[in-house]
């Protein structure tokens, strides 16, 4: 594994970070109406479409390039947090998709909309509860005079309110099929977005599909055998992954600007030794995640089996070491850090959300320890 970026890689971060620092601050979202929101994420989809970043690596490359598109979607997180997940759902997940299984000019036209900045996705996939782990799909298509008539329900989708696509993972033909249906279609309702408790910036939803209608041709059906549904939660645990460590990455260099530039007690903070013991525990755990997150996606490339497995050990350290990077932050920066509005404080209650979404940290505990003990089928 070659851990030196090339000068075009360092040009994407470099205009990554550009793009990143004209973006409203997560605290100016927080508040901000559906429109707003989408009128910034809009901007950046293009402008971000532009720098080449939202084509990268989704043609299957090689696994340099998958560590390149790991860093590059780490810089776009540690600047950006809430546009970076609204960014990574509609292109990296749904955008992927498309990539992967898409065929006929209207799923094309899908996939060059999305990934061209275009349009806003939406990938609506988890029902009641952890389902997708633990219970059947009850979203069912049946075939009818042509068409395919959907109904079913989703929670907690990123992006429904303000999306203009949005792929509705269920079954047709007893397997797994994406319905891509426009925001208009009828029968399709997009509750009111759902506070949380991080990632100020993003707005969910609860879709319901009443008996929508659609063409066929609106129906993505990946080859019968693959693993639809492990492959997804697989796409968005490398997004979390990516956004565990920018959480990390900004947490950490907030810490430490802080404890040079803060007196207290007559000398920069940093002097106390624990608060530099505290920085150096963090920056251990920050790089750990970090190449661990690199061999998993390097990894999945040419072995993916043992790279799928990788993905769960490093979704579930880069999460949790997420929340102990911000938490520690937050003790050094003490009042300043406890104040809204400092990056530490956002990503504490943001960390809690990559542990819980694509797999959850313990349905991964459990598959890690199946992969180990060979009961495993390897994803
Ligand atoms: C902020 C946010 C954004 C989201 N965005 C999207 C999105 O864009 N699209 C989308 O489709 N979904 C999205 N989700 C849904 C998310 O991916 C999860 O699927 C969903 O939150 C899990 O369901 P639940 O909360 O009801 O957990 P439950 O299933 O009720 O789980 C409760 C507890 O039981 C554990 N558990 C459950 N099953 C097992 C098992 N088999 N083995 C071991 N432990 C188990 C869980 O780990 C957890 O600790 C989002 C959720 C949130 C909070």
């Amino acid at each position: 594994m070659n851990y030196d970026f090339s000068e075009e890689a360092e040009k994407l971060f470099e205009a990554i970070r550009s793009i990143a620092a004209t973006a409203p601050a997560e605290e100016d979202l927080a508040g901000a109406t559906v429109d707003t929101i989408s009128a910034a994420l809009r901007e950046m989809l293009k402008t971000l479409a532009g720098a080449g970043y939202l084509q990268d690596g989704l043609a299957g490359d090689a696994s340099e390039s998958a560590v390149n598109q790991m860093a590059a979607m780490e810089t776009l997180a540690g600047q950006a947090r809430s546009l970076f997940l609204a960014v990574e759902m509609s292109t990296r997940v749904l955008g992927r998709a498309l990539a992967r299984w898409g065929t006929g000019a209207t799923q094309e036209q899908w996939r060059e909309g999305l990934l061209q900045g275009q349009w806003i996705g939406a990938l609506a996939l988890s029902e009641e509860a952890m389902n997708v782990q633990n219970d059947p799909l009850a979203t069912v298509g049946s075939r009818k005079d042509g068409r395919v008539v959907v109904s079913g329900g989703k929670h907690y989708v990123i992006n429904a309110p303000l999306a203009d696509k949005i792929g509705v993972v269920g079954l047709l033909d007893d397997r797994p099929a994406i319905f891509m249906l426009d925001a208009g279609t009828e029968g399709l309702s997009i509750s009111e977005p759902v506070p949380t408790m991080g990632y100020d910036g993003i707005r969910m939803a609860d879709v319901t599909l009443d008996a929508c209608v659609l063409p066929e041709e609106n129906v993505l059906l990946p080859p019968e055998g693959t693993p639809v549904l492990d492959l997804l939660r697989q796409w968005e645990n490398e997004v979390l992954m990516a956004a565990a460590l920018g959480m990390m990455q900004a947490a950490f260099a907030e810490a430490r600007d802080f404890a040079k530039s803060h007196r207290s007690g007559g000398k920069p903070v940093i002097a106390y030794q624990e608060v530099g013991f505290k920085l150096s525990e963090m920056l251990t755990l920050y790089q750990t995640a970090q190449l661990l997150a690199y061999r998993a996606v390097w990894t999945l490339k040419d072995q993916p089996k043992e790279g799928a497995a990788l993905i769960w050990c490093a979704k579930v350290f880069a999460t949790e070491a997420a929340e102990r990077v911000a938490g520690d932050a937050l003790r050094i920066l003490a009042g300043q850090g406890y104040r809204a509005g400092s990056a530490s404080e956002s990503a504490y209650r943001a960390a809690k959300w990559t542990q819980i979404g694509g797999i959850s940290t313990e349905i991964a505990r459990v598959r890690i320890g199946d992969q180990a003990l060979g009961y495993a089928p390897g994803r």
